[in-house]
């Protein structure tokens, strides 16, 4: 099941829905779900955020209110018609927290060595940019990278989990693009001054399009991933070759970092990172995820 946040054209914000090949308006169709079962309740522009909090969001109970409605009054007036704007998947995560080389072949590339215990950094919030948006490149801050990662979004609150209790506390996965000023960081690096600027500027965090419950993805950890810079494909790997395995992230964040409902984690990037130029077209894809398609446009 795909989900995705999206502005009508006529400029009301909704969830949609892929169900049978289709998009459908699932904001309605909760709506109507809500009065079949008498206990109405207006759904808000963070309502997949809201579902994740109300640990409702999955596959299961998706179907289920998808098709009670389809039964009840049928679905084909609630297709989504016309032009949309995406919008995040996931509005107002309180933290996110991206994995620094879990690709072997990503650290070499950076003559890094392969690390022995996890490394994490955060970026901020405000550096979001839903599908389709615009990565905007400020001048004189020399090259920025792109770095395709599959990335979790958490649903249950979760602290000092042990390994064989994280996959429990996954609502979803989306494709994230961790835009990396690399100038400014690798300047950063050699100085011993934190990566929070080179990582957290404006549009630097792409995420999108779809989010998917965690019940919809057999394994998390066997999933083509690609990106492509103007149809030419830079990076080409499988999330099987993490160094880390999504448990093992889990596990060491929330040891240490309390990890609430609607958090984002990056999970790293494989090998081909490379440089973005204004006028580029990228696309990161992970397989069952989509296609998170972004545009780049120097400020
Ligand atoms: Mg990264």
């Amino acid at each position: 099941m795909r989900t995705f946040a999206f502005t009508t054209s006529r400029g009301e914000p909704r969830i949609g829905v892929v169900y049978d090949k289709r998009r459908f308006d699932f904001t309605r169709i909760w709506q109507i779900f809500k009065e079949i079962k008498s206990s109405p309740r207006t759904p808000d522009y963070h309502f997949l955020q809201i579902m994740i909090e109300m640990e409702n969001f999955s596959d299961k109970v998706i179907t289920e209110v998808i098709e009670e409605v389809k039964d009840f009054r049928g679905l084909d007036d609630l297709v989504i018609r016309g032009e949309i704007t995406y919008d995040l998947p996931i509005q107002r995560p309180s933290k996110i927290l991206c994995m620094a080389r879990n690709y072997r072949k990503h650290a070499e590339e950076f003559d890094h060595d392969v690390p022995t215990k996890p490394i994490f950094f955060a970026k901020l919030p405000s550096a979001l940019l839903p599908h389709e948006g615009t990565i905007q490149l400020p001048s004189d801050i020399g090259r920025v990278d792109h770095e395709v990662e599959l990335a979790v979004v958490i649903g249950k609150t979760a602290s000092r989990l042990r390994p064989d209790e994280a996959m429990d506390v996954i609502a979803g996965y989306t494709i994230a693009n961790d835009i990396s000023a690399r100038t400014m960081q690798k300047e950063a690096s050699s100085k011993g001054e934190p990566w929070t600027l080179c990582k957290s500027l404006n549009t630097f965090l792409p995420i999108g399009p779809y989010l998917i419950p965690s019940d919809a993805v057999d394994d998390p950890h066997a999933l083509a991933i690609e990106l492509t810079v103007n149809d030419e494909t830079k990076q080409k790997s499988n999330t099987k070759y993490m160094i880390f395995n999504i448990p093992d992230i889990l596990s060491h964040m929330s040891h240490y970092i309390t990890l609430v409902p609607g958090d984002i984690i990056c999970t790293g990037t494989p090998e081909g990172v490379g440089p973005i130029k204004a006028g580029d077209l990228i696309q990161a894809k992970i397989e069952g995820l989509g296609v998170l398609r972004n545009y780049v446009a120097a400020m």
